[in-house]
This record gives structure tokens, sequence and C-alpha cells, in this order.
């Protein structure tokens, strides 16, 4: 099998995947009840949802971790941690990654619930494969197109967040950050911090 083909088939078999998941949607109600957690003595100052890229799994927890300026903090033993491929995009697909999507609001629930987050961070980064299967077919996405569709999914989350907290009994008005890594080959680079969303 030569690359181009093994690529492709892995290219189709994780969009296939992704679409066979949403069939099993179904959770019992239960599950979603924020009610029935455990409420833990903690107020933890953020949730971060952050991509599974193998590129960036250090630097993003040293990025969450740095209180420095420039940095998105919130610092040690200050967070939950979320990994999902597309990070905004996990959050916000309607369709392939629609399933990660009600995984990702279930676990926005259970840090409520456990450990009150009082802030949504969001960790994107370029070169995103999750973006390229969502909105290219896998292929590589021009980086001004990608850049914009990262924007986009941010201004989405944004847009959706205050209905997905009342849903858990969190407050409508948490605010949540976004931030990107534009250079995800040379993560010396700090993660940039997107004010305009
Ligand atoms: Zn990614």
């Amino acid at each position: 099998m030569c690359n181009s083909d093994h690529h492709g088939f892995t290219r189709r078999s994780f969009a296939g995947l992704a679409l066979a998941g949403a069939t099993s949607l179904a959770l019992p109600r239960d599950a979603w009840a924020a009610d029935t957690w455990r409420k833990e003595d903690v107020v933890l100052d953020a949730l971060c949802l952050m991509c599974i890229d193998y590129r960036l799994p250090s630097a993003s927890v040293s990025a969450f971790d740095n209180v420095a300026g420039g940095y998105p903090g919130p610092g040690p033993r200050k967070f939950d941690l979320v990994a999902l491929a597309g990070a905004s995009l996990a959050a916000t697909s309607e369709t392939t990654f629609l399933p990660s999507a009600a995984g990702f609001w279930q676990q926005f629930g259970a840090a409520w619930a456990l450990h009150s987050v009082q802030k949504l961070i969001v960790l994107d980064h370029m070169e995103c494969g999750a973006f390229n299967v969502q909105f290219n077919n896998g292929d590589k996405l021009p980086y001004d197109r990608e850049l914009e569709l990262h924007k986009q999914q941010m201004r989405r989350l944004k847009q959706i967040l205050p209905q997905h907290a009342r849903a858990v009994g969190a407050p409508e008005t948490m605010p949540v950050e976004f931030w990107i890594y534009l250079t995800p080959d040379d993560v010396t680079h700090p993660p940039t911090h997107l004010d305009d969303i």
C-alpha cells in the first residue's frame, strides 16, 4: 500500500467513525443531570479545552500552567482539562464531530458540577487535522481559510455557551477566552490570544 492510499484510507475511516458515532448519541437523561454529581468543595478558575494533536500536549499544559502575561494561565492546579480533536470545533460541530460536541458539553457540566469552574479557556491550533476533515474532505486547508474557520467556531462557541451553561445550572455569563497556536511545529512561541472573538 503506497503512502497516499494509506492516508486516504485513514482519512475516510476517521470521518466514517465520526459519523457512525453520531448514531450512538442517545445518552440516558440522567447522564446529563448536573445535580447527580457529588459537588466537591473546590472552586477552579477554568475548564481548559485543547486539541489531541501529538505536537501540543506538554506545550498546552505548560501554557495553562503559565500565569505570565501572554499565556492563558490560569496556573497549576487551577483548571480542569479536556482534550478533543479540533478543540473549538469539538464543542460546536453539528455534523462530523457531533458526538465530540455532546461529550464536551457533558464534561463542561461535570467541571461545573464538581469544581465550579469560573471560566472556559479554548486553545486551538493551526494545521489542525480535525478542521481539514470537517471542512476540506481531509485535505490541508489554506492558512487564511483555516484561521477564519477557527474564528468562526469560536464565535459559534461563544454564542451557544450561555444555553449550555443554563442547562447545567452554571452562570449564563460565564466568560470564555480563545487562544490559538499559529505555529504548531514551533511551540516555543506561546499561543496567541484572540481578543476579537
Ligand atoms: Zn488539532
